[in-house]
């Protein structure tokens, strides 16, 4: 049996970022990915702070989509 320490799981936890200065509020990520962003008056926001383990294939598709390369995975 392997146990794993509380905080690698949390380490393990998928987390986004829109870089506010980049976004140019199109929406694609909101289309999307609308779990885990949406779309405010002037920029992207990240609503889902970790990104649930079932959206992060469609997080990582989105930060890979984003035209301006604005969003960024920290994990
Ligand atoms: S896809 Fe990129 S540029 Fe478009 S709203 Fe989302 S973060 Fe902003």
């Amino acid at each position: 049996m392997q146990y794993v320490a509380l905080h690698d799981l949390e380490n393990r936890a998928m987390k986004v970022v829109v870089d506010t200065e980049t976004c140019t509020a199109c929406g694609l990520c909101e289309d999307a990915c609308p779990k885990v962003f949406r779309l405010g008056d002037e920029y992207a926001e990240v609503i889902a702070d970790p990104v649930p383990a079932a959206d992060e294939e469609a997080a990582r598709k989105t930060v890979e989509d984003c035209p301006v390369g604005a969003i960024s995975v920290k994990e």
